[in-house]
């Protein structure tokens, strides 16, 4: 059971778009949960057992155990809408049976985000119809949908519908991007300069840059030092109370 259920299609998505938010929710007593699609075995630098490895080293920044992430081994580059692929997202959803689902907003540079959007969205819906059967552990699963669902931004992003300070888990976020190694360098922490791969859109120092440029930006715009911004996919946002929203 998870109060609030990250999906995206890589191992580092999460950590990159909204582990600030996470840390947030779990500072606050909440609990949490993420799910990334594949292994992110076609990149073009690291190995899947590197980036297994990395995965561990970033929960262990993040503060949460294996059991709390899980890995659909969907194939990386093949995030098919397939009866398949429905299924693992759906037990995933009714495994966690999260309130709030966030996950990969529907237009991106990179397709697999594209992809991961329409297959979680579609597992949201599926998961909560009775007729719609999954197991887990030779056990059938109840139906559950979250009650809210949300998007985060990657690489292309539209005006925000809301924006989360993550002012006091900036340092803790950063450290776990900077877990990933073989794919990012991240001002301040030590970089693998022995690798011998070439360098790509993310690898370069540019691309963290312009990140946390863009954090700086979205908790301006929120009288914060950072923050992330999401979009909502589930109706307008509810709100109890007017002070609350300062
Ligand atoms: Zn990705």
């Amino acid at each position: 059971m998870a109060d609030i259920l990250a999906m995206a299609a890589h191992p580092d998505d999460i950590e990159l778009s909204t582990s600030g938010t996470l840390l947030k929710a779990r500072d606050a007593g909440q609990s949490i949960a993420l799910c990334d699609l594949t292994e992110g075995e076609r990149g073009t630098r690291g190995s899947r057992e590197e980036r297994r490895r990395e995965t561990e080293r970033a929960n262990r920044v993040l503060g949460i155990t294996a059991a709390e992430r899980w890995n659909l081994r969907i194939p990386d580059g093949n995030i098919a809408l397939n009866d398949e692929n429905i299924l693992k997202a759906v037990q995933a959803i009714r495994y966690f049976r999260p309130r709030v689902l966030i996950f990969s907003w529907e237009h991106d540079r990179h397709p697999d985000h594209d992809a991961c959007h329409q297959l979680v969205r579609r597992a949201c819906f599926d998961a909560g119809l009775a007729m719609v059967r999954t197991e887990y552990d030779g056990e059938p699963q109840r139906p559950h949908r979250p009650a809210r669902m949300y998007c985060f931004f990657h690489t292309y992003e539209r005006t925000p519908d809301f924006i989360v300070d993550i002012s006091d888990q900036m340092e803790r976020k950063l450290a776990a991007v900077a877990a990933y190694s073989s794919q990012f360098t991240v001002p301040g922490f030590e970089s693998d300069t022995t690798r011998n791969e070439p360098q790509t859109f993310i690898s370069e120092a540019s691309y963290m840059e312009s990140l946390l440029g863009r954090m700086r930006h979205w908790g301006f715009m929120i009288g914060a030092r950072y923050g992330e911004a999401f979009t909502t996919v589930s109706g307008p946002l509810k709100v109890n109370d007017l002070l609350g929203t300062i």
